[in-house]
């Protein structure tokens, strides 16, 4: 599958790590009544996944403290995203990561 960033093409585990490394700006936190939520969009349909992060909300030194764990959380929700939606690679992807294996769907 291809980071959806830029040109690099990698399977799902690697592609992960990929996002972690290289695209970790794309996940955003927010604070809000007390509770913090990061937030991803998929680039390449503008679908929008936010999610309570559940331990620690409203402390800050808990988000850098935990800044990277959300990431890999968030990258985690777009990486099977990608595959549901974006899957091209699919194939490549099954050997990989058997659980979305069989997500399999072919749009369009
Ligand atoms: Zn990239
Ligand atoms: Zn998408």
């Amino acid at each position: 599958m291809n980071c959806p960033w830029c040109d690099t093409a990698a399977g799902p585990r690697a592609l992960h790590a990929h996002l972690s490394d290289q695209h970790g700006d794309q996940v955003s936190t927010t604070g809000r009544d007390g509770k913090v939520f990061y937030e991803i969009s998929c680039p390449l349909c503008g679908a929008r996944y936010e999610q309570l992060v559940r331990k620690g909300a409203g402390d800050p030194e808990f988000l850098a403290e935990f800044e990277t764990e959300i990431r890999m959380v968030a990258f985690d929700v777009l990486v099977h995203h990608l595959l549901a939606e974006h899957a091209q690679a699919a194939e490549q992807a099954a050997h990989e990561q058997n659980d979305v294996g069989d997500r399999r769907e072919t749009k369009r």
